[in-house]
C-alpha cells in the first residue's frame, strides 16, 4: 500500500510566519489548530522505510511529531528515513537537510541544477558524501529510490518539468549550474507502488496549468497542488510584499487560470493543495475562499495528515 505522510503543508515561512502580523498569522497565533509547518511529505510502500519529498527547514519538529519516523527498536543510531527527494533548491526544500547531518546513511535525489546549488554552498558539506550519496535524477526519466542496503524500494518516480522559476536567492546571480535554461529547478514527480500501481502526483510549485500538465493529471488518483496563493496579487494587497503570486513562480487557487478552474475537469479523485503561503485566506475554516474551494473539491491538508492509496 502507498502511504503519504504530509509532514507540512504551509509554503516558505509556514503558519504563522516568525515576522508575520496579517490576519491568518494572527489567527494561527490565536489558535494554534491552524499552525503550519513548511511543505515536505513522507513515502512509503512498505510502512517500514521511508522517502522524503523536499526537506523543509521544520523537519525536525516534523519528524520528532512523527513517529513512522523514528529511529526503530533495538538501534543505537537509525533512521526509516532511506533517501529524500528533492523538486527544487528554495531553502523551504533543502534547509532541512541541515538537520539530517548526524551520520545515518541515506541517499539525495536531485536534478543536477539543484545539486549544483548543494554543492556550490559548503555548509551542505556537513552530509559527507560517504554516508549522504548525491544521485542526479533526470526530468522525464522514472527512477526507482535504493534503500540502505541497495535493494529496490518497489517505488517509482518521474520527474517531470513544471513551469515555475529558480531559487530566489539565485535571482541576479549566476545559477551554480552554469546553463540559462532553467529545466529542472523546478520539477513535478508521480510517484508509483510498482506492486499495486497506485500512484499520486506531488506539484508543490508550478506557475501555471499548461494543457501538457493537464492531460498527465487527468484521472489521477491523488494530486498534491501548488496552493501558494488564492490571488495572485494578494501579498501586495495586504500590504505584505511586492512581488505577485507569478512572480514567485506560483500560479493562484482561484481567477480563470488558477487551479480550480483549470483542473475542475481533470477527473482527479483527491485534490490536496500543498505549499499554501500564510497569506492565504483559504487557511481560515470560516472564510468564503475555503468554501469555494471545497466546493470545487478541493481540501487543505493539515500537518500530519496520512493518506493511503
Ligand atoms: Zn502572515
Amino acid at each position: 500500500m502507498l502511504r503519504v505522510i504530509v509532514l507540512g503543508a504551509a509554503a516558505g515561512g509556514g503558519l504563522p510566519q516568525w515576522n508575520c502580523g496579517c490576519n491568518v498569522c494572527r489567527a494561527a497565533r490565536q489558535q494554534p489548530e491552524l499552525q503550519g509547518s513548511q511543505a515536505s511529505i513522507a513515502v512509503s510502500v512498505d510502512d517500514t522505510n521511508w522517502f522524503l519529498v523536499n526537506a523543509a527547514p521544520d523537519l525536525r519538529q516534523q519528524l520528532n511529531v512523527t513517529p513512522q519516523l523514528h529511529p526503530g527498536p533495538g538501534h543505537l543510531r537509525h533512521t526509516p528515513i532511506a533517501g529524500v527527494i528533492l523538486t527544487n533548491g528554495e531553502v523551504d526544500a533543502v534547509a532541512g537537510l541541515l538537520s539530517m547531518r548526524e551520520g545515518s546513511p541515506f541517499t539525495l535525489y536531485a536534478h543536477q541544477r539543484v545539486l549544483a546549488i548543494l554543492k556550490a554552498n559548503s555548509i551542505f558539506n556537513v552530509l559527507s558524501e560517504t554516508n549522504v550519496r548525491r544521485e542526479a535524477i533526470a526530468i522525464d526519466r522514472n527512477f526507482e529510490p535504493t534503500l540502505p542496503d541497495g535493494s529496490p524500494s518497489g517505488i517509482d518516480v518521474l520527474p517531470f518539468a513544471v513551469p515555475g522559476k529558480s531559487a530566489w536567492y539565485l535571482e541576479g546571480e549566476q545559477h551554480p549550474a552554469g546553463a540559462a535554461d532553467d529545466d529542472g529547478d523546478t520539477l513535478g514527480l508521480r510517484i508509483e507502488d510498482k506492486a499495486s500501481g497506485q500512484h499520486f502526483f506531488f506539484i508543490a510549485a508550478c506557475a501555471r496549468v499548461t494543457p501538457e500538465l493537464k492531460r498527465r493529471l487527468q484521472g489521477a488518483p491523488l494530486v498534491l497542488f501548488d496552493g501558494t496563493v488564492w490571488q495572485d496579487n494578494e501579498l501586495i494587497d495586504a500590504g505584505l510584499g511586492v512581488k505577485t503570486g507569478q512572480r514567485m513562480g506560483h500560479l493562484s487557487m482561484s481567477g480563470h487560470d488558477g487551479a480550480l478552474a483549470m483542473l475542475a475537469d481533470a477527473g482527479i479523485a483527491r485534490k490536496y493543495f500543498l505549499h499554501i503561503n500564510n497569506s492565504n485566506p483559504a487557511w481560515l475554516p470560516e472564510s468564503r475562499q475555503r468554501e469555494e474551494l471545497e466546493k470545487a473539491g478541493w481540501k487543505m491538508p493539515h500537518d500530519g495528515l496520512e493518506i493511503s492509496l
